[in-house]
């Protein structure tokens, strides 16, 4: 069976904005479903004006990997639904988070963090993504860097706990730095946060960018789902009598 992906965008920006309309006719999360339905995953897509985001019990019990994009309305997301999310995740859904989706409820419980706290500026600089863990199944395939002629910056500090792996690290043209590829388990669940992708650049169209993302729903799914004891046990050891 193949990976069940779903993908969420609050799904915003491209009703008002004609620019971002041109870019994503069928919304960001339209076309993050499409190349993950070329890869061959099993698609479905959710938006936040949905019935409880499009993100009920029955959706999330079939989803291996969640793929999160917000940026304006991340308080309007009901905290039944980001708590639903996170008991997912410490089962072990995956869980990617794009872009401006590291301010969502979702993130930051998952981070233990309060803040939303990072640079940021839209001046069209380029950034370039440098790949600093090349071993990592997240890199497959892919140059050592990778340049994006132009996106919204986005500069440290960022109120993030110490990446369990560091993926990319990005420069911009006006000097920043940013940690733009970070993981973290938490629970079973595995978490990559993935900068690129402001809503007025057609980020998501780049086959890089997209490859990355196909490898990362990969690393996510849920490889096994092994049966934890809990609680008072017997001696597990019967020689140990
Ligand atoms: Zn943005």
């Amino acid at each position: 069976m193949s990976i069940r992906v779903t993908v969420f965008n609050e799904y915003l920006h491209e009703t008002f904005d004609e620019k971002v309309r041109g870019i994503y006719p069928d919304g960001i999360h339209g076309t993050i479903a499409a190349f993950l339905k070329e890869a061959d995953f099993s698609v479905t897509t959710a938006t936040q004006n949905m019935e409880e985001h499009g993100l009920t019990e029955e959706v999330l019990a079939s989803t291996d990997v969640l793929i999160w994009w917000a940026h304006l309305i991340h308080d309007k997301v009901s905290d039944e639904v980001v708590e639903r999310v996170y008991e997912r995740v410490m089962e072990g859904m995956g869980l990617i988070v794009l872009h401006s989706g590291h301010a969502s409820k979702i993130f930051r419980k998952l981070m233990g963090t309060h803040t939303e706290r990072l640079r940021w500026r839209e001046s069209d600089d380029k950034e370039i993504l440098y790949v600093v863990n090349p071993s990592h199944d997240i890199v497959n395939g892919l140059a050592d860097h990778i340049v994006i002629p132009h996106e919204e910056t986005y500069g440290e500090y960022f109120d993030i706990p110490e990446p369990e792996e560091q993926i990319f690290i990005s420069w911009y043209e006006g000097g920043e730095v940013f940690r733009s590829g970070c993981t973290w388990r938490r629970g079973k669940g595995k978490i990559f946060y993935f900068k690129p992708g402001h809503e007025s650049y057609p980020i998501y169209h780049m086959k890089e960018i997209q490859k990355i993302i196909c490898n990362a729903v990969l690393w996510a799914a849920p490889k096994h789902n092994m049966t934890l004891t809990e609680g008072h046990t017997p001696i597990p050891m019967a020689e140990k009598k």
